[in-house]
């Protein structure tokens, strides 16, 4: 029995006046306990949904759009946020949606509603999807169809990877090497390799943004993943000799099998292991500094990557042959962690 419970209630939070109902998700496989609600006044923050879009409702799994002659694939860009739940098809440099789109087709169970609006490119048509979903897409004949599946019903194991930082919040920055670029470029290593057949790596942060703790947390609940990497990266003004790895998670929660300790304490010894790195330790959060590891109710850890300010691991951590190297030691890690949260579930 794979069975993920809490057994004590989390009370508070820095950036949360919350209260926590406990939402019991079930997937096919995998049950896990999630915390339903994440009201914080960026979520509550109404969107600007523009003008309401008919659309048609099939029976069909892809949704499509069938623009009118003269449109090319070049002038659109499609993608998502869905930490809302959201799909994106920009059409670039148009000024009326009546010169380009024609229908809109799509499957009620899939898509509640859609909208449009004028930005700064062209106009912007949102989809308001049921669910998450990861999207495919291709384009015929002057129609864009869009397929969309639901991660559990593709893989095995689900894993999100948080970049943490990002945007105008640089992390910690040393001689010109700044946290946000290191956790994003680890992040999107590590999605190369432990991305396979069953297993499906998301990237909470997948560009330059500056996306609040509540809205990674949003994501990571509507994705509902098996296991979470918050990505770090460490500095000591103070002692400039430090390095090495250190691995942070929540002790509140309680897996019946595993610990986040337990989860924690296997990473760091792959992951050394593999870069031939320093160990300095698992640690739990008591100071609360890594707040994913706080809102999600899903085995998560954040891990330190190493200190910018040691000379000789931050000239390593400038390097995209090193982000190789700890994604390898993250992929090999994860991969440890998710058999071992098969063989107790046997
Ligand atoms: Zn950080």
């Amino acid at each position: 029995m794979n069975k993920l419970w809490k057994w004590t209630s989390i009370v508070g939070g820095v950036f949360l006046a919350l209260s926590f109902s406990v939402l019991l998700v079930y997937s096919a496989t995998k049950p896990i306990v999630y915390t339903e609600d994440l009201e914080d006044e960026e979520l509550e923050e109404e969107v600007q949904i523009g003008k309401l879009l008919e659309f048609t409702p099939t029976e069909e799994t892809e949704i499509y759009l069938e623009f009118l002659p003269d449109t090319r694939l070049e002038n659109i860009q499609i993608s998502e946020d869905m930490s809302r739940n959201e799909l994106f098809v920009d059409i670039l440099d148009v000024k009326s949606l009546e010169r380009v789109l024609a229908t809109l087709e799509g499957n009620e169970t899939l898509l509640a509603h859609a909208a449009w609006q004028k930005n700064e490119v062209g106009i912007r048509i949102t989809l308001f999807l049921r669910d998450f979903y990861a999207y495919t897409y291709r384009w015929e004949e002057n129609k864009l169809y869009l397929g969309l599946e639901k991660p559990r019903d593709k893989y095995t194991y689900i894993v999100a990877v948080n970049a943490a930082h990002g945007g105008s919040n640089t992390g910690n920055e040393v001689n010109g090497v700044k946290e946000k670029n290191v956790t994003l470029a680890v992040a999107k290593e590590v999605r190369k390799l432990l991305q396979e057949e069953t297993v499906g790596v998301f990237l909470v942060r997948k560009d330059d943004s500056n996306l609040s703790a509540h809205k990674r947390a949003a994501y990571v609940m509507n994705l509902k993943p098996d296991l979470v990497l918050d990505l770090h990266c460490n500095v000591n003004g103070e002692n400039e000799r430090q390095f090495g790895t250190e691995i942070y998670y929540n002790e509140e929660y309680y897996w019946p099998d595993f610990t986040n300790a337990q989860f924690a304490d296997q990473m760091e010894r792959v992951l050394v292991e593999h870069i031939q790195g320093k160990a300095n330790g698992i640690f739990p959060d008591t100071e609360r500094k890594y707040p994913m590891i706080h809102l999600l109710e899903v085995p998560t850890i954040s891990v330190e990557l190493g200190y910018l300010t040691n000379k000789q691991e931050g000239k390593l951590l400038e390097q995209q042959s090193y982000y190789e190297l700890l994604a390898q030691g993250l992929q090999l890690g994860t991969k440890e962690i998710l058999e071992n949260m098969d063989s107790k579930a046997q």
